[in-house]
């Protein structure tokens, strides 16, 4: 039996966990949201001066006939710069936790939660479980999302090998090792979960045994040979921390 150790934690190395986070292209693409905007702005001035002008000052322009229609274009310009601005797709995150979107708040579907992941007119969709077990689903499309998509199909055919149906002929972009911003992740949350073997409810952190590939929790008294994602376990029944 080891002996317990006080002061190292769980006594097993931590694992630095992490994910990238990904923006849509649209929002990289700010500048043409401005050019667009910019421009939209102009003509609605231009179309409200030469529609009004005459009536602010004596010798200002007489109305246009086409004012009304450059006003008129230029409000959808406008318009048009504020739909493709907030319109686009939220940020997306792919890491050791999972898969997360943001939206209002931080949305993450964990490896084991992940039901299903799918190549559909040209989108990654992952549809699973969020972490209150609501139903969850999060696109990546090759447009906004290209190495979102890309990472999330790479861990995930690592990780969660079998609820991946990309075909291998996906038009996806290889994964770039410099995407995204790379963001920390805390160690998971374990007390209160239910043991994935057992149920047990974890009620103390060093109980709780994390697959290192899907981050199942399982309670250290029940921790199988092999996880349901398929990755041996051998190491989490080693003894904490015996030197
Ligand atoms: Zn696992």
């Amino acid at each position: 039996m080891a002996k317990k150790t006080k002061g190292t934690g769980k006594g097993d190395k931590t694992r630095a966990r992490r994910e990238r986070r990904f923006e849509p292209l649209a929002l990289q693409a700010a500048s043409v949201v401005y050019a667009v905007g910019g421009a939209g702005a102009l003509l609605m001035g231009a179309g409200a001066w030469s529609q009004f002008g005459g009536l602010l000052r004596e010798g200002g322009p007489e109305p246009l006939k086409l004012a009304p229609y450059i006003l008129a274009a230029g409000a959808l310009l406008v318009g048009g710069a504020i739909w493709i601005g907030t319109s686009g797709e939220p940020p997306l995150r792919v890491g050791n936790a999972g898969v997360a979107v943001e939206r209002g708040g931080v949305r993450r579907m964990a490896w084991h939660a992940v039901e299903r992941i799918e190549w559909r007119d040209e989108t990654v969709r992952v549809s699973g479980k969020d972490e209150l077990g609501a139903p969850l689903v999060i696109l990546a499309s090759l447009k906004s999302q290209p190495q979102a998509a890309a990472w999330i199909v790479r861990e995930a055919r690592e990780r969660v090998p079998a609820v991946v149906d990309v075909p291998d002929d996906a038009t996806l972009p290889a994964p770039s090792a410099g995407a995204g911003t790379t963001l920390a992740l805390e160690a998971p949350q374990v007390v209160g979960k239910h043991c994935a073997a057992s149920g047990k409810v974890i009620a103390y952190e060093p109980d709780a045994r994390v697959c290192p590939r899907c981050e199942r929790v399982y309670h250290r008294s029940s921790v199988p040979e092999t996880c349901e994602c398929g990755a041996l376990l051998a190491d989490l029944h080693a003894p904490a921390a015996a030197t």
